[in-house]
């Protein structure tokens, strides 16, 4: 009898180990789950700092993170909402896939953003521990709809620079997640946001040295590239094009007696219409392969690789069609002026390898443009060796 009773107690301390080791494998299991989603997570995160490192270009780098950001987290839609600040005070919707919203639209979207954020108390970084996670907005479906887009959840990553709100990630989805054992739910999962988080957290880096570039390459009134810029630029396009050559246009563009519109409206009539013909040429170019630039006070000019002369001289009439289009607002009753540009067209290897043939090739049309009567777009010749 003692023996039986001692074999059962055996026994079912024997099936309590049992248990206590299933249950320990469950956990086992569970952290090797999670260490995997991390690594898996931290992969995602290094992908993407790859693939944006060392781009100096402030919108090309914020439209690269959302498309990546989009991809890495499945999500439907993404945008960037850039606030202004002093030296481009509009605010700007940056999107891979172009949320279609009209620029009209973007300051009203730019404070619904702001005011989200300050019911949150993120208008400025949560406190003084730069090593802290960037704090994650989430929003389900039950929260009011935001920047006019319709979803199930999304999230809200804001990005300060020195302290000073910049903006913020906004992702949106518009399918309930399922976790993987079936359950719903509405919101990015843990391994998502730490994506997000760490991806915001380089950004907030390298946001502060593509902002000095900025400011040391582009110039304030036009927001283009500046000249010295340009042409450093447009060497190293030319040196790589010795090597292997590829078609590549140069486009110059004057703005048509833009003296007239001096005298008669006054500088500062003057100064908005160089700033919306730049802004013409800015949104006409492809923005990280183009090179739009200021080069002299109304003289602009477009380096466009990768393209041949026909699409050179598609892309030049676009503009000049465009700037014709522009209604720039008269300070006094006068009759708003009419601005027209001329532009000359010349091409890489037809009119030079060089940046000097190339410009003087390309000022020679933009001459002949001139001679011919304005508003038009005309070719370099080609050279008779
Ligand atoms: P054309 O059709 O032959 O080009 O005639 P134009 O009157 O435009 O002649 P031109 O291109 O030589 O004129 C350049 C003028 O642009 C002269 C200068 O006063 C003015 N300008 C240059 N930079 C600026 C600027 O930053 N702001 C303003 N408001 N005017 C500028
Ligand atoms: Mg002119
Ligand atoms: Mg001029």
């Amino acid at each position: 009898e003692d023996m039986e009773e001692r074999l059962m107690e055996k026994q079912e301390r024997l099936s309590n180990a049992v248990d206590s080791l299933d249950e320990h494998q469950e956990k086992l299991q569970h952290s090797e789950y999670k260490v995997l989603e991390y690594t898996l997570a931290l992969q995602h995160i290094n992908f993407i700092q790859q693939k944006i490192q060392g781009q100096l270009n402030i919108d090309v780098l914020l439209q690269e993170a959302t498309e990546l950001l989009m991809l890495h987290l499945s999500v439907h839609r993404g945008v960037f909402v850039r606030l202004g600040d002093h030296l481009s005070p509009s605010v700007r919707m940056i999107s891979p896939v172009n949320i279609a919203v009209d620029p009209e639209q973007h300051t009203a979207l730019g404070d619904e953003l702001v005011a989200l954020l300050a019911t949150h108390n993120l208008l400025s970084p949560p406190d003084d521990d730069p090593e802290a996670p960037v704090p994650l907005l989430m929003l389900d479906q039950n929260a009011d709809s935001f920047l006019g887009v319709e979803f199930v959840s999304a999230a809200v990553a804001p990005i300060w620079v020195e302290k000073e709100l910049w903006g913020a990630f906004c992702l949106f989805d518009k399918e309930v997640r399922l976790k993987s054992d079936g359950q719903r739910f509405g919101q990015l999962g843990e391994s998502e946001q730490l994506i997000l988080q760490n991806v915001a957290a380089f950004l907030q880096k390298d946001l502060k040295s593509a902002r000095l570039f900025e400011m040391a390459t582009t110039d304030s009134l036009s927001q283009l590239y500046m000249r010295r810029y340009f042409e450093n630029r447009m060497d190293d396009e030319l040196r790589r094009l010795q090597r292997s050559p590829e078609p590549c246009a140069l486009l110059m563009l004057d703005i048509d007696h833009f003296k007239l519109v001096n005298d008669n409206y006054g500088h500062q009539t003057g100064d908005e219409v160089i700033r919306q013909v730049s802004r013409v040429l800015r949104e006409e170019s492809r923005q990280g392969v183009d090179l739009p630039a200021r080069y002299g006070g109304e003289e602009l000019v477009v380096l466009l690789p990768q393209t041949s002369h026909e699409g050179a001289v598609k892309v030049a009439e676009r503009i000049r069609l465009a700037v014709s289009a522009l209604h720039v607002p008269a300070m006094d009753p006068k009759p708003m002026p009419h601005v027209t540009l001329s532009v000359g067209v010349s091409n890489y290897d037809t009119h030079g390898k060089t940046r000097v043939e190339l410009v003087e090739a390309a000022d020679q049309a933009l001459y002949k443009a001139k001679a011919s009567g304005r508003n038009q777009v005309c070719s370099a010749q080609e050279m008779i060796v």
